[in-house]
């Protein structure tokens, strides 16, 4: 039994190259084979390349160049993929945007990364409408369902700013490809937001370079190949060291269903670039439902699975579960938010002899810093987020914000350092050095390592809680909570729950003399955040546990919440 990737070096030669060579790399060798499906379309790897070659030049015929920021909201569909690609190829800087959020947070999020263009969604263009003369997009750019095919020309009115079609857009480009001076070490790829250890929206800065190594660092760890840039793009190749039947992940043969959203790190790294390299088939749902899901992985015969926990907590309750053939599945992958362990035994007894593999990681590394091993001889500890992927140091640090080692077995803050860990926060110089330091990250998580270097995730510094894989800040929570007329006192921890992970739970103090209820109070909150932030449950009480010091105790109603589930 083995740690690390068999037959694999420590360290990868990674190319300094620009994201757009990762498309065009793949268009090269996998050609004609699927890239997509979605709603039974298929498109294939050179189309996708082609259209982002449009898009790209579209981009820079419309007066777009290197540097300005281009936004994209909206669920994942091919259209996204061509508008990534595309505006990298262009030399401009991607910014994802969950479609979901709320009208003021989107406006904060395009005005703070200056985004000069968004390419959105039919359903939630409303959304762009309604914050663009508050921003400085000068153009938006919209596309739905319909415009799946080149003829279909989405109609779309100009009376309020600069409205166009994705597809008449995109048509004005040639699918040719263009000459930009790209620095892959200096020059952005994403301006990525995230709450990070505090909490208010930050932009992570990640540079071409970050993009490439991350995906390559998963990429070669999963399918023991190495990088090689030609001028026909980025391929990968197996060394004569690797005995390519210990890696269950096959070059040019996997087919995925993608839940994960590509506005997320594990979406456009692991999900997106990462699956592309490999010449994947990547089937397209944008909703999760667990019997359609199921359904697909028998009739694609999909050789993976891969997400947050929450998905596998629906598939395993599903009737489906036990009677689809789902003998294709070589590998299952989580990461985003922790995979309990009673669900990795109900994994592994479904599907005896496949890879059951957690990953680690935070926006802030671009996606990715530990990983279990995944070939087949590998060792993998259940409830560990694996060990350090190639090039990758993790250390664990006293809370006190030193940064020395603490030996196996002693929980502290787990820090990381590596070339896929990002410039900083954009324009927020103070916050990036409370993070970052001569290349460390204090990535706000607690965990321990073991003797092996296996990384066990047990808490976290920063006030945090995980729905569905997707993080919620109390603090912006209890701020709403606060703003209530009726309300003396308020905290938020995370309620721990099977399902989805952790459920937003209030305790709130009402002033004497108010009447209110719960179901009003979480009315106040739930109607001004995103879905995913919602307060699911309330309860009134005398008192907020406090320290001396008046710091909220957290970790007592967290506990409080943690026995009560138990019981
Ligand atoms: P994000 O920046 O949205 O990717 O969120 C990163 C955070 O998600 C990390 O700092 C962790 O708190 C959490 N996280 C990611 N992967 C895991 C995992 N496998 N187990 C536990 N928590 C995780």
């Amino acid at each position: 039994m083995e740690f690390w990737p068999k037959g694999m070096p420590r360290t990868i030669d990674y190319p300094v190259i620009p994201v757009g060579e990762i498309i065009k790399g793949s268009a090269h060798r996998f050609g004609n084979k699927t890239a997509i499906i979605y709603k039974e379309k298929e498109f294939s790897y050179q189309s996708l390349y082609e259209e982002a070659l449009k898009f790209a030049n579209a981009l820079k015929d419309n007066g777009f160049k290197k540097g300005d920021v281009i936004a994209i909201h909206m669920p994942n569909c091919p259209q996204y993929a061509i508008a990534y690609y595309g505006i990298l190829l262009s030399g401009a800087t991607f910014s994802p945007a969950n479609p979901l959020l709320p009208p003021k947070d989107l406006a904060y999020q395009l005005n703070d990364c200056g985004a000069k263009a968004v390419v959105t969604w039919e359903q939630t263009a409303p959304n762009i409408k309604k914050v663009l003369l508050d921003t400085k997009l000068e153009l938006a750019i919209v596309t739905g369902d319909t415009e799946l095919t080149n003829e279909g020309i989405m109609d779309v009115s100009d009376e309020d700013g600069n409205w166009v079609s994705f597809n008449k857009f995109k048509e004005q480009g040639e699918a040719k490809e263009l000459t930009i001076d790209i620095n892959p070490k200096e020059d952005l790829a994403h301006i990525a937001y995230t709450g990070g250890t505090t909490g208010p929206s930050k932009g992570v800065l990640i540079s071409h370079y970050n993009v490439v190594v991350n995906v390559i660092q998963f990429n070669s760890w999963r399918s023991g190949h190495l990088p090689n840039a030609t001028e026909n793009g980025l391929m990968m190749e197996v060394p004569d060291s690797v005995n390519i039947d210990e890696y269950p992940s096959k070059m040019g043969k996997d087919r995925l269903i993608n839940l994960t959203p590509w506005f997320h790190a594990m979406g456009t790294v692991g999900y997106m670039n990462n699956p592309f390299l490999s010449g994947s088939t990547l089937i397209l749902h944008q909703r999760f439902d667990p019997g359609l899901y199921l359904q697909d992985a028998e009739k694609y015969k999909v050789t993976g699975m891969g997400g947050a926990p929450p998905i596998y907590v629906a598939l395993v309750r599903h009737p489906d579960f036990h009677k689809r053939d789902l003998s294709s599945i070589t590998t299952i992958s989580s990461g985003a938010a922790p995979l309990p362990v009673e669900l990795i035994h109900l994994l592994k007894n479904r599907f005896p002899g496949v890879i059951v593999n957690e990953g680690y990681g935070l926006t802030e590394v671009t996606m990715g810093a530990s990983s279990n091993p995944s070939f087949k001889s590998g060792v993998r500890k259940d409830g560990s987020v694996g060990i350090p992927v190639f090039d990758t140091e993790v250390k664990i640090c006293p809370l006190d914000g030193s940064f020395e080692a603490l030996p196996p077995r002693e929980e502290g803050e787990i820090c990381v350092k590596g070339p896929q860990v990002m410039r900083g926060y954009y324009n927020k110089p103070e916050e990036t050095a409370a993070v970052l330091k001569d290349g460390w990250l204090r990535t706000g998580d607690i965990g321990y390592m073991d003797e092996d270097g296996f990384i066990f995730i047990v808490d976290r510094k920063k006030d945090m809680l995980i729905y569905k894989g997707y993080n919620v800040y109390p603090r912006e929570l209890e701020e709403l909570l606060f703003k209530h007329p009726s309300v003396a006192n308020a905290a938020v921890v995370g309620k721990p729950d099977m399902e989805v992970g952790e459920i937003p739970k209030a305790y709130v103090v009402v002033k004497s003399g108010e009447q209110i209820t719960e179901q009003q109070l979480m009315d106040h909150v739930n109607e001004q955040v995103i879905p995913y932030k919602k307060i699911r449950e309330l309860e009134f009480v005398d008192e907020i546990p406090v320290s001396a010091a008046g710091k909220v105790l957290k970790r007592v109603l967290r506990d409080r919440e943690k026995s009560r589930s138990k019981a």
